[in-house]
């Protein structure tokens, strides 16, 4: 499991992009919601791509902190993708292979980084679902994880207390060389 001192590195595909994560990720959790539902069906479109959600429509995510993600090698392949103009949040995806790496909300001071980047043996447990009143219709979750209808009161409390750690900065991501070719 993952611990205080940790380093995990987020990798695309082919291995030519690389972000690394440093300490204990705020929170693994998939999300279900439309936006991302939308946003993966664009990404397993591109050229090469690999499925981006899982078979009950949820996309997994662990969240870092903004200050803990180091951008190593090609960062030149990164473009954003918005799910409309202007949109505020984005996605970006690494162009060598088509693998999304991570999500930015604006003015966030977190990435959602795609949990598929890191090693299989690497990968923080799921903790919980969230949003999933916007999960496909005959989806049935027969397990014990936490599994809320929108963002849980828990969720948003580990967002919190990361950015009270932070001093309440949020960092500007100025590591993305440009937008997704349609
Ligand atoms: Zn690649
Ligand atoms: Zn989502």
């Amino acid at each position: 499991m993952p611990t205080h001192n940790m380093e995990i590195v987020a990798r695309c595909r082919c291995g030519k992009c690389e972000l690394a994560l440093k300490g204990k990720p705020i929170v693994s959790a998939t999300c279900y919601c439309s936006s991302c539902q939308k946003a993966a069906l664009k990404f397993e479109g591109l050229s090469g791509a690999e499925p981006v959600r899982q078979t009950d429509g949820g996309t997994p995510y662990v969240l870092q902190r903004k200050d803990r993600v180091h951008f190593g090698k090609g960062t030149e392949f990164l473009r954003e993708y918005r799910l409309s103009n202007g949109a505020p949040n984005r996605r970006v995806v690494a162009t060598c292979c088509n693998s999304p790496m991570f999500l930015e909300f604006k003015g966030g001071h977190w990435l959602s980084v795609y949990r598929d980047r890191l090693k299989p043996g690497e990968r923080p447990a799921n903790e919980m679902r969230t949003m999933t009143r916007d999960r496909p219709v005959g989806v049935e979750f027969n397990d014990m994880l936490p599994s809320y209808n929108t963002h849980s009161v828990r969720f948003m409390w580990r967002l919190f207390a990361a950015w009270a750690a932070m001093g309440f900065r949020s960092p500007k991501v100025d590591h993305v060389t440009g937008v997704l070719d349609d």
